[in-house]
């Protein structure tokens, strides 16, 4: 198996096989009253091909000044007119033997991975904050760099902040605020450009075991440290699965509530959205997918976004693993019919016969955000479960470990995953290669038939209940004592589409689902309370999207509301008002929904 074959990334400019960023030094500063970050980025190069041009990929930045060496002698450099998505190339003129270059820019409110918060829109009330997403091809918008998920560099920046405010990074972080505003941070690991990541808050930080700890705005952090309290547990389990953690610490951040997504993998200290603050415990799967990630994805990374399913297929996979570690098997059942679900309705919503039901995406001439749907997670998860059932988890299990530790700190793409698999776990035997329709699952539309069917047993029991209270037994005698946030999503689904207004009224008034302080179950029961013209819960609805920025929440409510007889008016009103607090990765997908 050779490593290190050049792929082509059609998503970034930069020309990796002539000249590649080896290590960065970021120097900035984050400057609140102009919502600008400014400073220098040197880049350390390795020329393998004497060129004379290094190429990084630029978008909504002003470059001031370029220089060469350590002398820093000025040079020149172009900026090619900018695609839509992909920004500009940043030419740069270099010599043979340039080993550094220094970049002076500042970004600009275009800068779409900067998400500036006011103080309003923070826990807190009386500080901004700033935090950033670079994931999938944003990072170009605050650093110039060689913004692709195949170019690893080691990094260490110095970042001055206002004095009341922390700064923390994808990195080696402080645990307490500076009297100065400049902190200092390393990443002595090799990362891809989409695992850069910057917060800056009133923050504190809260140990919770040898390597894991909590970041949060202080009225957050005993909320956040009681919901996280098993993370060195979670992450002493994935160590039994698959091999040693690489990074040393596993710190997650809680972000303000418009943060799009649920959580995302910065190596070292995820980011989190407080939407799983449930205080129960009862979302912390979420948590076991972003320390997966430290394996799959950070450590054996996609090559090119139309490889995805390498990252996050892999990484559901192990998520559920864990959780059957801590939780029992009962509990990954229950997370992998959801799971099931959630694929299937994105298949109808999709078409089966479309393109990005692929797990080999075809992303080239789009923003890779848009085409990276449940696909890749819920398919190539269902891929992985069926390798297991079919070789046994011994066998996988132990391929599984050895492919994260060959590959450590390199990138991976489908062709060579598809070689590597055939060899080395089904050893070129035929049979067992067409047995699984590797072909078929990877570069076919729609779902093999092959795929493994999982039942939950704790689910035909919330079924049950179901059809006895559509029977007429009152909604205080379901039997849901001990059900968790699975349990009741699960119920939700099952419900019948219409409920009549008596039968709203008492759900609720039972359950208090209106009041409910979990977002899971919010999201859900609001679904149905516009499928169903419950008024009731529209005050709510309405505070809730202009809370919560999470993607994954605003697009279903949206839709419901726009399909609904309170009607797109009603939807885009709302809209109107909340898409201040929104981050350009959730505005970017519901300004298509308005359109
Ligand atoms: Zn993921």
């Amino acid at each position: 198996m050779q490593k290190n074959i050049p792929i082509l990334d059609p998503h970034t400019f930069a020309k990796p096989e002539e000249v590649i960023i080896t290590h960065s030094e970021l120097d900035i500063q984050v400057d609140f009253a102009q919502h600008i970050i400014i400073g220098k980025v040197v880049h350390t190069i390795s020329n393998k091909m004497g060129s004379d041009k290094l190429i990084l990929d630029c978008k909504d930045i002003i470059i001031e000044k370029v220089t060469l060496g350590g002398n820093e002698k000025e040079t020149t450099f172009a900026l090619t007119n900018p695609i839509p998505f992909k920004g500009s190339a940043l030419e740069i003129n270099i010599n043979k033997d340039t080993n550094t270059v220094t970049i002076y820019y500042q970004t600009t409110p275009q800068s779409f991975a900067l998400q500036w918060l006011k103080p309003i829109q923070t826990a807190g009330g009386k500080l901004p904050f700033l935090f950033t997403q670079s994931e999938a091809i944003l990072a170009r918008t605050w650093v110039p760099c060689q913004d692709s998920p195949g170019i690893r560099f080691t990094y260490h920046a110095k970042v001055k902040v206002p004095t009341h405010l922390m700064a923390v990074m994808s990195a080696t972080n402080p645990t307490q605020k500076t009297s100065d505003g400049i902190y200092h941070f390393s990443m002595k690991q090799p990362i891809p450009s989409y695992l850069l990541a910057l917060a800056v808050g009133d923050l504190v930080y809260r140990p919770l075991g040898k390597r894991t700890g909590v970041y949060a705005e202080p009225s957050e952090i005993d909320k956040a440290a009681y919901e996280f309290v098993d993370m060195e547990k979670m992450v002493i389990a994935a160590e039994g699965l698959y091999g040693v953690y690489r990074w040393e610490q596993f710190d997650v951040i809680v972000l303000p509530p418009s943060f799009p997504f649920g959580g995302m993998e910065n190596p070292r200290l995820t980011f989190a959205t407080p939407t799983i603050l449930s205080s129960d415990r009862s979302l912390v799967s979420l948590i076991a997918h972003e320390l997966a990630h430290s394996w799959s994805g950070n450590l054996v990374t996609n090559a090119t976004w139309n490889d995805f399913w390498l990252n996050e297929g892999f990484t559901v996979y192990f998520e559920r693993r864990i959780m059957e570690k801590l939780e029992g098997k009962s509990y990954n059942d229950m997370l992998t019919v959801l799971g099931y679900q959630d694929m299937m309705q994105t298949m109808v919503q999709l078409g089966q016969e479309n393109e990005d039901t692929h797990l080999k995406l075809k992303l080239d001439q789009r923003d890779p955000d848009d085409g990276m749907t449940l696909i890749a997670y819920e398919k190539g998860f269902f891929l992985l479960l069926l390798i297991e059932k079919t070789v046994g988890r011994a066998a996988w299990d132990a391929f599984l470990k050895t492919y994260f530790n060959r590959f450590a700190f390199t990138s991976m793409n489908t062709e060579h995953f598809v070689n590597y698999i055939k060899s080395e776990l089904f050893k070129n035997n035929q049979d067992l290669i067409n047995k699984i329709h590797l072909q078929q699952w990877i570069y076919e539309a729609g779902l093999p038939t092959n795929c493994p069917k999982v039942i939950s047993e704790r689910f035909e029991a919330v079924e049950t209940n179901i059809r006895d209270w559509e029977k007429g037994k009152p909604a205080k005698d379901i039997d849901c004592k001990n059900w968790t946030t699975h349990e009741w999503l699960h119920f939700f689904r099952k419900l019948p589409q219409q409920i009549s207004p008596e039968q709203m009224q008492e759900l609720d008034h039972t359950f208090h689902f209106t009041q409910s302080g979990n977002a899971e179950i919010l999201c859900a029961w609001f679904k149905i309370a516009i499928n169903n013209k419950y008024n009731k819960a529209f005050p709510a609805i309405e505070a809730f999207l202009m809370k919560v920025g999470r993607r994954k929440f605003l697009v279903p409510l949206y839709k419901a509301l726009v399909n609904s007889e309170a009607g797109i008016n009603y939807a885009k009103d709302i809209y109107s008002k909340a898409r201040q607090n929104y981050h350009y990765v959730s505005t970017n997908t519901l300004d298509e929904m308005f359109k």
